[in-house]
């Protein structure tokens, strides 16, 4: 037995990996990495994998990228962590300030937590704790969209809508409101894109209508539902949320966790909204932003919140009033995070990565147009950077496959045999590759994307 081998045979004997069913890994490959570097990953027997999914939408400018790997050492040699309460530092303050300056009009303070699902936490319990402070402690239900996805603790969880990470959890969950998802897949024969939008708001506003005065916020993944299939919606719905949210007096929760940092074309996708009327200017202002997974280029947990000043200022009085947010993570704005977090927003700065993406996104357009003519294609879709290949049992009344056949993972499979890393979701064949993807690695992730179609749909 090689040595890569006993490896992998340790890593099962003592490692229990997440979103995984470890009996999996008795036929699918564990893949043991030595190093990164910029789009690849290459494996301790020499393999080199092309990652196509950024691994799990992380990484923004390629792996190991040296201007943060570097940001992160001299960091560590100089504060590797502090507490955060009644102490700070340098990076958490120029991180919180450049993240305000870049992060739309409004938004004026940042919580900082270290993943994805405990930004969420914070948003909600901020929001909840926000009302019961201004005496409306009945406000205590979220209305989430359905195919919705905003983490795995049991709060996020609650939020989210994506079956089977949430079906053993249910009994455990508090109960949310669904509102309807503007999903463009779901548009009903000669609808358009916008016009679901423009129906799923009207749907909206009558649960508005309904529950508005015992909701606390509604929690929205901006123009792409990315886990629950990268489905896309068009951005007037965006635009309908802000104004139902402002006229309801609901807040808003905008989760640009997978989104942010320039996947969907813009740095923050709620920039995409169109404006309300003419002469309005374009984009809106969450009550809460949640960060994460990109802010730090792939490098480094951490999460951060934003909220604006009503918000803040409805928790600051003297401690005897009880309304502090006592919420806290030990490693709330860990210093190496920050610097890596900051070094990321240093290439924004620096380099016209937006306009590189814009490229990068319409050859990615053009080279994945043609599967849309595969016999089990039932949508090619693409925002920015993130592009997905939907996949079916019948393309024209669009029955999808029996879940349990696997059809995604067969194409996985297929896909590394080709050196390229898949993780499809469900039958979602998607690439949301780094920003530093060449095209001539593009050619290769599609060329990948289609063997995989054809092997899957056998
Ligand atoms: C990944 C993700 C989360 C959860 O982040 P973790 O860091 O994995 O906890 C929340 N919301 C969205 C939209 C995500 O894609």
């Amino acid at each position: 037995m090689n040595s890569v081998d006993d490896f992998i045979r340790r890593d099962l004997a003592a490692i229990w990996h997440p979103c995984t069913q470890m009996h999996d890994h008795e036929t699918v490959p564990m893949l043991a990495i030595a190093r990164g570097e910029g789009a690849w990953l290459i494996g301790m027997d020499g393999q080199r994998y092309l990652d196509a999914i950024s691994s799990w939408w992380t990484n923004l400018f390629g792996h190991a990228e040296p201007r943060i790997a570097a940001a992160i050492a001299a960091q560590a040699q100089t504060l590797e962590q502090v507490i955060f309460a009644g102490f700070t530092h340098a990076p958490a303050v120029e991180l919180a300030e450049r993240l305000l300056a870049l992060a739309p009009p409004g938004l004026a303070r940042v919580f900082y937590a270290d993943n994805g699902s405990s930004a969420v936490e914070v948003a909600l319990k901020m929001s909840f704790h926000y009302w019961r402070n201004q005496g409306h402690g009945e406000r205590r239900r979220f209305i989430a969209l359905s195919g919705g996805y905003h983490g795995e603790t049991l709060g996020a969880l609650a939020v989210s809508d994506t079956g089977l990470y949430r079906e053993a959890y249910a009994p455990l969950l508090m109960q949310r409101i669904v509102a309807p998802s503007p999903d463009a897949y779901e548009a009903a024969p000669g609808e358009s894109a916008e016009q679901v939008a423009l129906r799923r708001l009207d749907d909206l506003h009558v649960l508005l209508e309904r529950h508005a005065h015992e909701v606390c916020a509604l929690i929205v993944e901006p123009l792409v539902q990315c886990a629950g299939g990268m489905r896309m919606y068009h951005p007037r719905y965006l635009s309908g949320l802000r104004a139902l949210c402002d006229r309801f007096d609901v807040h808003l929760i905008a989760d640009e966790i997978a989104v942010g940092f320039g996947r969907t074309g813009t740095l923050f996708a709620c920039e995409q909204a169109p404006p309300p009327h003419a002469g309005a200017a374009p984009g809106i202002t969450p009550d809460f932003m949640c960060l994460s997974k990109g802010l730090t280029g792939g490098f480094m947990p951490l999460a951060a919140v934003l909220t604006t000043q009503r918000v803040y200022d409805a928790f600051y009085a003297e401690y005897s009033a009880g309304k502090a947010f006592l919420h806290s993570h030990s490693y709330t704005g860990n210093p190496l995070a920050c610097r890596a977090a900051l070094a990321t927003l240093d290439i924004f700065r620096d380099e016209p990565v937006l306009q590189r993406n814009r490229t990068l996104a319409a050859y990615v357009a053009a080279r994945l147009a043609p599967l849309v003519d595969h016999p089990h294609v039932a949508e090619v879709r693409q925002t920015g950077l993130i592009a997905a290949v939907e996949l079916v049992a019948d393309k024209r009344t669009r029955t999808p496959f029996p879940a349990h056949e696997r059809r995604g993972l067969r194409a996985r499979l297929d896909a590394l045999t080709h050196g390229v890393v898949l993780r499809p979701l469900g039958e979602v064949i998607y690439t949301m590759p780094p920003y530093c993807i060449t095209p001539g690695e593009i050619d290769r992730i599609v060329d990948a994307i289609a063997s995989g179609i054809d092997v899957a749909c056998r």
